[in-house]
Formats: structure tokens, C-alpha cells, sequence
């Protein structure tokens, strides 16, 4: 089972790795984009990072919603508001629970990602962040299935992640700023992908 302490443990994870990445995620973002997504989502964490202590409280879901507010609030950017509903809508999924199995994890992150393709307009294959986050699902719901431990599930995640975001090099932008180089946004990996790999990295270390 996964705890709330589990839960928080991976925020905070996430948080550092983010911080950590700042600079290499704005380098991406230079290339197709605007050169801040870095700046953007260190902002945000380091604001999630400040609310943590207030969320300790909560259960799986209000801590996962909190964190989603924090991220709506601080963000300006595409990603504010993408990530914050996936926060937001993941923590919907298990409202007060103090734990978690496999199932629920794989439910929590399906709604995360209904959300951001809803709030984005965007489908799998247009160099995003969903490029990431739905092969990662993908392997997640799978493990489920088969009936593999947390662990292992948590490792297939992350390897599904990392090939899809590494698969967005390959693609042309068809949403957000990438999409105005048109052809040119081929070739250069995604950012917002390579943040939800962190997303899914961190995951499978304080999650297993
Ligand atoms: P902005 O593009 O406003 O500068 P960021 O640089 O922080 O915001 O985030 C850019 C990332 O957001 C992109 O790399 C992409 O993964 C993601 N993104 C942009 N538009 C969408 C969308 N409509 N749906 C899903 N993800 C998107
Ligand atoms: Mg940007």
C-alpha cells in the first residue's frame, strides 16, 4: 500500500528534482518555446513546497489538491494550469483516503491526465507533456493488471515515460508555443514531456 506519508514524501521529491532540472527544462524550452518552462515550474514547487507543512493533515486526495491550487496560483505559463488540474483532478480520484493500492494509483494518474487533455485541447502526439503521461499510464495499468508489485509497476512507469518523452523529439508541435515553429519544432525534445518524466522518476522513488 501507499501512505499519505508516501504521498508527501514524493511531492517533496518532485519539488527538489524540479528545482534541480530548473535550468536544463528552461535550455529545452529555449529551443521551441519561450526559455522559461523551468523558471515556471520551479516557481510552483518551491510555492507547493511552502504548503506542504499545511497539507500534512489532509488525506491523499486534499494533499494532492492542494498541491494542484498551489501550482494553479503560482504558475503563470501553459504548464501552471496543466499541471494544476492534473493535481487537482488526481486528487479528486481518491478523496479521503489515507492510503492507496496499485489500482488506485493507476486511477488517481488516469484522471490527472482525462484533466490535462481536457483543460489543454490536446491529444496524445503532439509534443506535449500527454506524450509522457499516457504511455506512462499505459504501463501502469498494465502492471496493475498482471498483477505486479507496486515496485515494479512504479519502474515500468518510469521507463514508459522516459521513451515517450524521448519520442516527442521525433514530433512536430501541434499546441502551445512549440506549434508556432511549425516543422522547425522537429527535433528538439519536449519540455513539459521531460517534466512528467520527473513526475514519474520521482514517483517510483518514494513510491516503492
Ligand atoms: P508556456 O508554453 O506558456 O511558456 P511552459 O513553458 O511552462 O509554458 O510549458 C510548456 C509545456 O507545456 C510544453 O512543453 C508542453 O509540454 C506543455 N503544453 C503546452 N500546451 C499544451 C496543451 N495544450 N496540452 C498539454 N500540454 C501542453
Ligand atoms: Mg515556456
Amino acid at each position: 500500500m501507499i501512505s499519505k506519508e508516501n504521498i508527501l514524501a514524493w511531492i517533496n521529491l518532485l519539488a527538489d528534482e524540479i528545482n534541480d532540472n530548473k535550468e536544463y527544462l528552461t535550455e529545452l524550452d529555449s529551443q521551441i518555446g519561450d526559455a522559461d518552462h523551468g523558471i515556471n515550474m520551479s516557481r510552483g514547487f518551491k510555492k507547493v513546497q511552502e504548503k506542504l507543512p499545511d497539507l500534512e493533515e489532509k488525506d491523499i486526495g486534499g494533499v494532492l489538491k492542494g498541491v494542484g491550487m498551489a501550482l494553479v496560483s503560482s504558475v503563470g505559463g501553459a504548464s501552471g494550469p496543466l499541471y494544476g488540474t492534473f493535481f487537482m483532478k488526481a486528487g479528486g480520484a481518491v478523496d479521503g483516503k489515507q492510503e492507496i493500492n496499485l489500482a488506485e494509483l493507476a486511477e488517481l494518474f488516469s484522471a490527472g491526465y482525462e484533466g490535462v487533455k481536457s483543460r489543454g485541447k490536446a491529444q496524445p502526439g503532439e509534443k506535449t507533456m500527454l506524450d509522457a503521461m499516457e504511455p506512462a499510464l499505459g504501463a501502469l495499468n498494465a502492471a496493475a493488471e498482471d498483477g505486479k508489485t507496486v515496485a515494479d509497476a512504479l519502474v515500468d512507469a518510469m521507463q514508459a515515460a522516459e521513451a515517450g518523452m524521448e519520442a516527442t523529439t521525433d514530433m512536430k508541435a501541434t499546441k502551445g508555443r512549440a506549434s508556432y515553429l511549425g516543422e522547425r519544432s522537429i527535433g528538439h525534445k519536449d519540455p513539459g514531456a521531460t517534466s512528467t518524466y520527473l513526475l514519474f522518476k520521482t514517483a517510483k522513488e518514494a513510491l516503492s
